[in-house]
């Protein structure tokens, strides 16, 4: 449950605002059932038990895009409400969502929502004892609106920003090995629920040291970029690769089964021998395969992939292995003309 909290920002806001709702609508709700004002101890209740029940919406299906959005106009329909049940008091009710509209969801729908509540408020008149009230509330409404805008703007393009850094490659662009990891454990969960075959390829250049021997790394260093250009080219855009170390590459290839692995390594082990160079001719590449088996964990089924290549490597370089179905552990050629 705190991971939930710490790692999920907009769950956060929603969990914190049911908390608020509950905790400081219910009190106010009651006093107004007890103070006769039925009308508005019923529009509390109905606040604060949509409010309640879209948290445990979000909870439950942890779809945190739709149940922001929904209680973004909860809250701000409901401080509405209230405006309009008890006068200008029940105004400073839409502060709170004004502000959290825009962690609740887009910055833009979360203008939207708040401009038409503003609107509603005008064009009704239905809060307001005078000119300079309402217009104080306006403006007061839209420096409000405007912080908030700002500062969830610079917020998601800082989460953006920390994000690629924890995952991508700086010297390919590619994604790196965390980003990995979390990939082929989806993709295992994927495996196991609905069944989805996946290839896994580990990709290794060839006595690599030596290209940064003989010519220094910014050479070995575009020979990586080049290597990551060419897989991107020969693969397709659901494949991901990733950098998962030094000279090392994994592809990651959804819907495919033993002989669409096999055609498709098959056809990028040859774009490799065509176009990978260093000033002294080809630079060639490994590569182990292993399909992903029911009931195996990301790390055994890396581990197969693993095996395989180090076959590759072991029988002479410059080719593929397929890690075998039926023996764990041994792995079969796949030819590759040049
Ligand atoms: P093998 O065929 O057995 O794979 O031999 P290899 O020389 O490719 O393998 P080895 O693991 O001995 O060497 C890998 C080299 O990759 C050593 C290291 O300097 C180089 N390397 C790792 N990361 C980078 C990088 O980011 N840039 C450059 N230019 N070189 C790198
Ligand atoms: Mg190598
Ligand atoms: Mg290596």
């Amino acid at each position: 449950m705190f991971y939930r909290l710490r790692h999920n920002f907009r769950l956060s806001i929603i969990t914190m605002l049911g908390v608020c709702a509950i905790g400081g609508i219910t009190p106010f709700a009651v006093f107004r059932f007890l103070d006769g004002n039925t009308a508005a101890g019923v529009a509390d209740t109905l606040i604060m038990v949509s409010i309640t029940a879209t948290m445990v919406y979000a909870w439950v299906t942890g779809d945190t895009r739709r149940s922001g959005f929904i209680m973004a106009l909860i809250a701000c329909s409901g401080g509405v409400a209230v405006a309009a049940l008890l006068g200008n008091v029940g105004l400073f009710w839409l502060y709170p969502p004004f502000i959290t509209s825009f962690f609740l969801t887009t910055p833009r729908i979360a203008v939207f929502i708040n401009s038409a509540a503003v609107a509603v408020l005008i064009l009704g008149d239905i809060a307001f004892e005078s000119t300079e009230h309402m217009l104080s509330f306006v403006t007061t409404a839209v420096v409000v609106s405007a912080c908030a805008y700002i500062f969830a703007l610079r917020n998601e393009s800082q989460r953006i920003r920390l994000e690629q850094l924890a995952t991508l490659d700086p010297l390919t662009g590619v994604k790196n090995r965390r980003a990995m990891e979390e990939e082929l454990r989806a993709a295992v969960a994927t495996h196991e629920r609905n069944g989805l075959s996946y290839a896994l390829a580990m990709l290794d250049l060839d006595h690599f040291k030596k290209v940064n021997d003989a010519h220094g790394h910014t050479v070995g260093d575009e020979v990586l970029m080049s290597c990551v250009d060419v897989i991107e080219r020969n693969t397709r855009q659901s494949d991901q690769l990733f950098r998962y170390g030094g000279e090392e590459f994994v592809l990651l290839l959804p819907g495919v089964e033993d002989s669409g692995m096999r055609a498709v390594l098959d056809n990028l082990h040859r774009a490799l021998q065509r176009e990978l160079r260093d000033p002294d001719g080809p630079v060639t590449a490994s590569c182990g395969l292993a399909l992903l088996r029911s009931g195996e964990s990301p790390d055994e089924w890396l581990d197969r992939a693993d095996a395989a290549l180090y076959e590759a490597k072991e029988n002479g370089r410059n080719q593929i292995r397929v890690a075998d179905e039926a023996t764990a552990g041994s792995s079969e050629k796949v030819e590759t003309e040049v």
